[in-house]
């Protein structure tokens, strides 16, 4: 049960990297419009990009709630993959398929919150307040934690105080943190934005 848990969770994280670069912003096309699979997630999902840089982070679709198309949208979407990828791991391992349930609940609590209370954001989920407030949108695709931008090496920073403790993106105790950290940043390290713009200033120079 536990394992499937853990594997669940690991499985939502990355369908979370995947749903968000590949549906909801969709493919470049050049010439044509951008392609996803559900148009009306990604429509829905750059309104929302919009929003959020004029109002500071907020989005006020999350006050209004389900009258907001675009909320009730989020909302459909994720009971559908919840229905979906919980009913196909069931017969495969029933934490799997618990773990999908509780990430899908708990996608809609992070994001939500996140735009709701700004600051709260900035400090439990730094990476998706430089997804959105970054020069770069084109990345930092994880909500809820940032594991598959660490282990796809798309995790790009745009300051300090928005690096999260560690990459697990969850309280440790310092001695784990650290040693975590360097491990990381020597298999995978986080990019930052600043230091790419050194590197070409340096390069120019
Ligand atoms: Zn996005
Ligand atoms: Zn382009
Ligand atoms: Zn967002």
């Amino acid at each position: 049960m536990w394992k499937g848990f853990l594997a669940g969770l690991v499985v939502a994280n990355g369908f979370e990297w995947v749903a968000h670069k590949y549906i909801l912003h969709g493919t470049h096309r050049a010439g044509k419009p951008r392609y996803s699979p559900v148009p009306d997630s990604m429509k829905s999902h750059w309104e929302h990009h919009r929003e959020v840089r004029k109002t500071d982070f907020h989005d006020q679709g999350y006050v209004e709630g389900i009258s907001n198309w675009r909320t009730k949208n989020e909302i459909i979407s994720l009971a559908v993959v919840a229905g979906v990828f919980g009913t196909a791991f069931y017969p495969v391992s029933k934490g799997m398929s618990l773990a999908v349930l509780y990430c899908a609940g708990n996608y809609y609590y992070i994001h939500r919150r996140a735009h709701l209370e700004p600051e709260w954001a900035m400090k439990r989920i730094p990476w998706h307040y430089d997804h959105h407030m970054n020069s770069n949108q084109d990345a930092n695709w994880c909500v809820t934690k940032p594991w598959f931008d660490y282990i796809l090496g798309t995790r790009v920073i745009s300051a300090p105080e928005l690096q999260e403790a560690n990459p697990l993106g969850i309280a440790l105790p310092q001695v784990l943190s650290d040693s975590l950290n360097w491990a990381v940043s020597r298999i995978r390290p986080a990019k930052w934005v600043e230091k790419k713009a050194e590197r070409l200033e340096n390069a120019a120079a």
